[in-house]
Parts: structure tokens; sequence; C-alpha cells
């Protein structure tokens, strides 16, 4: 363990870490031997690669034409009315596939092939990263294996239909729980067996060093157009508060980035509580979580005593994570940004009021960050960002009719 931050930097280095993959005492790349020269090639290559003026047109282009961004900053004018503040939703629920994730595929899929890569493999929880995934693969022509626990197969089907008819092989992984921890290990495995041809697309800010940092910084996409669209419609490119729910924590380190070094702005997080975070039924790793090690990087995890991972839960299937990125652990750590936990009863309220107020159905993952608006209290005069991260047509069994 390491600890290079303080404030007298100005939080830089809790957007990006070092050299190391280390944001203060959180993250770096914690790999088995066999998995190393893939890790390294990707540490040595990957900000040279997407610094570069041909990637940077290449996924700017996608971005805009393929993707649909900028996406919009909606004034809800409703719901502002309802809490007496200014909000404003990031629509990536706008995104093509529906939700953020897209942002990174993209930009992964390009990384994979200046690394001259042509077979791409993924895992998935919800089936939503495997679809922005299938997507980007059908798009570019290359070869595309999704792992995913047997059980969510099950539980995920359109997704899973979804992801076939782009062209992927579903994989099931049929060890352990059979979900997306499972998932994991089986795409890890495979890349071990394939280090020459093969790039692993992982879908947050998960996993070795440098992976939180290239899903950070691809994904930073939203809070540089949010810059630029708060100065178009307040002048000022700053908002007093940026909403964000955090499942390993992507679309919160998007909506964050270019605003971390800014102490002004109040960053917040919504974390699952699933039935409440004293129920046994929870993925609150903030709330719960102690330092330990999952998938590369050392983090907040849900454990036991004699640390052993806990099965999480939360009606979210895109927040039903053990870990959290380690960006997050480190933003907390030095006190720049505050998580919270929103049940499924929170969320699935504040999901039904966007619906009447303003005309969106949210993710559920989404409706946990506007569940932040009941909880926190905000000025007249305030401005208020919520990330609304994704729609809400997959989460319809979840909404009924009512
Ligand atoms: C996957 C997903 C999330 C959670 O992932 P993060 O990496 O925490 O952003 C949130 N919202 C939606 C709509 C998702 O699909």
């Amino acid at each position: 363990m390491k600890s290079n931050t303080d404030t007298a930097t100005g939080f830089s280095s809790l957007r990006n870490p070092d050299e190391a993959g280390f944001y203060g005492p959180f993250g770096g790349a914690f790999v088995p031997e066999m998995l190393y020269p893939n890790v390294e090639e990707l540490r040595s290559k990957y900000l040279e690669i997407i610094g570069s003026e041909s990637f940077r047109r290449e996924f700017l282009n996608l971005l805009h034409d393929y993707a649909g961004r900028p996406t919009p900053l909606y004034f809800a004018k409703r719901l502002s009315e309802k809490y007496n503040t200014h909000v404003y939703l990031k629509r990536e629920d706008l995104c093509h596939t529906g939700a953020h994730k897209i942002n990174n595929t993209i930009g992964q899929i390009l990384l994979a092939r200046h690394l001259g890569k042509h077979r791409i493999i993924a895992e998935t929880g919800a089936g939503q990263h495997g679809v922005a995934t299938a997507t980007v693969c059908a798009l570019m022509g290359m070869e595309c294996v999704v792992y995913m626990g047997a059980l969510d197969i099950r539980r995920q089907a359109p997704n899973v239909a979804r992801m076939r008819m782009l062209g992927a092989t579903v994989v099931p992984a049929t060890s352990g729980n059979q979900t997306l921890k499972d998932a994991t290990n089986e795409a890890i495995r495979d890349w071990i067996c394939n280090p020459t041809d093969t790039h692993y697309i992982i879908g947050s800010v998960v996993g070795p060093h440098p992976y939180p940092d290239l899903v950070a910084r691809l994904q930073s996409v939203i809070s540089e157009e949010m810059r630029r669209q708060l100065a178009e419609k307040t002048g000022r490119e700053t908002p007093t508060a940026i909403l964000a729910c955090v499942g390993g924590g992507s679309n919160a380190a998007g909506a964050f980035y270019h605003f971390i070094e800014e102490q002004g702005v109040k960053l917040y997080g919504a974390e699952a509580a699933g039935h409440g975070i004293h129920t046994g039924e929870t993925a609150a790793t903030i709330a719960l979580g102690k330092a330990g090690i999952l998938h590369g990087s050392l983090s907040m995890l849900m454990q036991t005593s004699d640390g052993q991972v806990v099965e999480p839960y939360s009606i979210s299937a895109g927040l039903d994570y053990p870990g959290v990125g380690p960006m997050h652990a480190a933003l907390v750590h030095f006190g720049r940004a505050t998580y919270l936990p929103v049940s499924d009863e929170q969320a699935l309220k504040s999901a039904h009021q966007l619906a009447r107020l303003e005309g969106i159905i949210p993710a559920l993952e989404s409706a946990h960050a506007l569940a932040l608006l009941e909880e926190l209290s905000f000025g007249k005069s305030d401005e208020v960002v919520v990330c609304l991260s994704g729609r809400g047509d997959k989460d319809m069994g979840a909404y009924g009719g009512s």
C-alpha cells in the first residue's frame, strides 16, 4: 500500500492514478503471474494510443455518428419545481443501446484494433455490457465471446437474444453461484489462454490497472460535455452538485471526472442498499465494505470477517456488485465525494415519479441516483446535475403497470 495523495495537490491524483495504478491507497494490479504479460502490454501502451490524434478522431466520430453524442443536458422543469431547485438530467439513456456503456466499448474496441487484436472477450452480469460489447464487435467485424453466469443467462433472456443476434457467442459460466463473479473468472481464464490475439473489454472502472483509469478516461466524455452544456445554459461551467449511481462506478467516474479538482462542486454517489443495509440483502459496498482485493484491484469490498466475498443483492442488476472501483474508494477515503445507500423501494418510487413528472422512464440503476434528490437538500438557486445512466425498457418487469 502507498499513499501519494494529499489535498494540497488539488485532488489530481484522485482523477488519475500513479504509474502503478494507485489512487491514494487503492487500486494497483494484483494479477496472477500468467496474466501479467497481457495486463503489462495494455499498461505500457494505453495512454499513448488513446492520446493519439488518430484515436481521438475515430473515437469522437463514432461517439457522434454512431452512439448519438453529445447527449442532451436537459433542464427538468417539473422535477425542479418539486424539489425547489434546478435539476438537470444528463441523458445517457439516449445513447445507442440505451446506456453510457457504449462510450467505453467503442473506445476499447478501437484500442484493441490499435493493439492488433482481432478477438474480443467480455464478462456480463445483467447483459448490458455484453450487449454494448457485441454491438461494437459487429460494427468492427470482430469475433466476440461473452461469458455470462448460467443463472444470469436464464434471468436475462432478452439481452442474451440481443447478443446472439449481434453475432456474439454467449458462454455460460457454470461454477460457483453462476453469476457475474464466475463469468469474470471464466473471462480471465480465456485471456490467459489467448494472450496474443485477444483483448478483454472490462465494463466498468474495476479490474487491475490500467482498466479503472482507461474506462474513466473513456467515460469522461460525459463530464466534458456537461461543462460545455452548463456554460451554455447557466453561464457557468460548474454545478452545485453532481449525483450518479455506482455499481462498479463507471458512469459516476465519467460524470465526476472533469470536476474532481474543483472542490466547490459536491459529488454524490448512490449505491444500492437493496432491502436495507442491515438486512443482509444489499449491495452497499461503501457503507459496509472493508479494504480487500477483488478482480485484480485493492478497493472496498463486501466480505465476511475471514475475507470471503459476500454475495450482493439489489433489484437493479447493474448495481448488484460486491466491490467498487478504486477511484471511488479513494474519493471516500480523502473526503472528496459522499456515497449514500438507496433502497429498492426508494429507487422504484423515484422511477415512477420521473415517468409521471418528465415523461422519462429511467433504468433502475439511474433511479437510485434520482432518489438522492429526496435525501439531500438543495437551495432554490443551486444547480444539480443527475447522471441518467440508462433507459428503463429493460426494467418494465420490475416496474409493473402501476
Ligand atoms: C451497468 C449500468 C450501471 C452500473 O455501472 P457503473 O459502472 O457503475 O456505471 C448503471 N446504470 C446503467 C443504466 C447500467 O447499465
